[in-house]
């Protein structure tokens, strides 16, 4: 009998009328709603009509539901905030050194307002972007000068285009690296016009292979930071100074690409030692080139320091109007510069420094805290432990160095066949929540490095909501 009575989907006109739906078109417009009724209507109509849908599925209010969580997830952000616990600090593909307090005011007030990006206050003459962060850099680096464009990328590209196009570049073979994201010294140099002459050995290069490399067509001789690999055992490098009296015993500039470039001596706060931009220029590199959103814990930038005159040839090439950077990017540079002016409390103020010094017993303790939470809400197929662990630096700082850390340690009790769907599974519901929490699976179980868990409330506050799939 009932089955004689057709369902119908309820009307676009009713449904708009419907108080469920007020809000909604309150909240997210008329248009986005009426879109929305009119997919979420097609989508279920063929179930309507085979008769596979029943009258509460297709109420007002069932829809309005529906509706709304559509338009919810329509709204949200593609950029989203997540939980970095791979237990690399400067993750590049999540963003990597995350600003102080002081940068992100900064960049509110460069967002908000007119400034003097390019205009001399002082005299009421056009000004020059660089000049905004020149006071800071020489003080904290000694060099001469300074310019700044998009990334580290840019400031070899550019360098190395002012300087050394339709000329050869000496370099070490041990130097001629890749860098994530598809940079490729080699590649790099050709882009620039400057046409490479490798010299030496992989292991082991000698001053007297730079030396036999030097003639007319010679235009720079470049060093690059090994960054993200390391060569031991059986090597030979020739010291930067030394490669520096020979550069400049030949009329040649020395551009030294240090990666990371620390403007500090990392080894006060008991992390392993990196080249400081400082002692690069001491040791005679005329031109330093280094990120600004690895070590030095600020915005993506790439800072190009050095001799005046080097410098100024540099911003002469138009190119470097293609590569500069933005407002935004000089507040907050400027704001992290100004930190390290008190290096006593760089370690509280400096994100990427607290976390990278953040003691291994304290990290500890809160691995014991928070196991038997998530042990409770994982259930008995997963085995939670809190247990030490071996982070990162990140960003091809010290590749080998390890920071040692604690970790929540998930192990699925099942067998070996079953394992490694549960931790794709476990992987896949960590990633779904609200603020997607990233781990690591290594070992046959899902890690979470606890290092650059800050904010542990909001941590906390969205577990309930995990879901794993079995
Ligand atoms: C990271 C790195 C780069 C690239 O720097 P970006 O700021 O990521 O563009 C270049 N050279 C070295 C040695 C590096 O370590």
């Amino acid at each position: 009998m009932s089955s004689s009575v057709a369902l119908r989907l309820p009307s676009i006109d009713g449904l708009l009328r419907h108080p469920a739906c007020a809000p909604l078109a309150e909240r997210y417009g008329r248009d986005s709603l009426l879109t929305g009724l009119r997919q979420l209507l097609d989508e279920l109509r063929p179930g309507v009509l085979s008769g596979q849908l029943s009258a509460v599925e297709i109420g007002a209010e069932v829809l309005a539901g529906r509706v709304g969580e559509r338009l919810a997830r329509q709204q949200r952000s593609q950029v989203r905030r997540v939980f970095n616990l791979t237990g690399t600090v400067l993750h590049t593909n999540l963003g990597r050194a995350l600003l102080p307090d002081e940068a992100i005011e900064a960049v509110q007030m460069a967002a908000r307002y007119p400034l003097n990006l390019e205009f001399d206050l002082a005299s009421g003459k056009r000004g020059d972007r660089d000049d905004l962060i020149e006071g800071l850099i020489r003080e904290l680096t000694g060099a001469e000068a300074v310019t700044v464009v998009n990334n580290n990328a840019a400031a070899v590209l550019l360098t190395l285009n002012s300087l050394g196009a339709r000329k050869e570049g000496i370099i070490s073979r041990g130097e001629l690296i890749e860098i994530g994201g598809a940079f490729r010294i080699p590649d790099i140099m050709a882009r620039a016009g400057v046409r490479l002459h490798e010299v030496g050995t992989t292991n082991r290069t000698h001053a007297r292979d730079y030396e036999a490399a030097i003639g007319p067509r010679s235009g720079l001789i470049m060093r690059v930071h090994a960054s993200n690999y390391s060569i031991e055992g059986f090597t030979a490098r020739v010291p930067t100074a030394e490669l520096a009296a020979l550069a400049h015993a030949h009329g040649l500039p020395l551009l030294e690409d240090l990666g990371s470039g620390s403007l500090l001596d990392l080894t006060r706060w008991g992390l392993p030692a990196e080249p400081t931009v400082r002692q690069a220029l001491l040791d005679g590199a005329d031109i330093v080139t280094f990120s600004g959103d690895k070590l030095l814990g600020g915005p993506q930038a790439g800072l190009i320091v050095g001799r005046k005159e080097l410098i100024a040839k540099i911003k002469k090439n138009p190119l470097k109007r293609a590569l500069r950077v933005d407002k935004l990017t000089l507040a907050a540079l400027e704001a992290v510069l100004g930190l390290y002016r008190d290096p006593d409390r760089l370690a509280e103020r400096l994100p990427s420094l607290r976390l990278l010094t953040r003691p291994q017993a304290d990290i500890c303790a809160q691995a014991s805290r928070l196991q038997p939470l998530l042990a409770e809400i994982l259930g008995s197929v997963w085995q939670v432990s809190a247990v030490e662990a071996l982070g990162m630096i990140g960003s091809g700082s010290q590749p080998v160095a390890r920071l040692p850390s604690a970790a929540l340690c998930c192990r699925p009790q099942v067998s070996k066949r079953w394992r490694g769907r549960y931790l794709l599974n476990l992987e896949a519901a960590l990633r779904a929540l609200p603020i997607p929490v990233l781990g690591r699976i290594d070992d046959d179980a899902l890690w979470l490095d606890l290092r650059q868990l800050d904010d542990e409330p909001a941590w906390l506050a969205q577990l309930p909501q995990l879901q794993v799939d079995r």
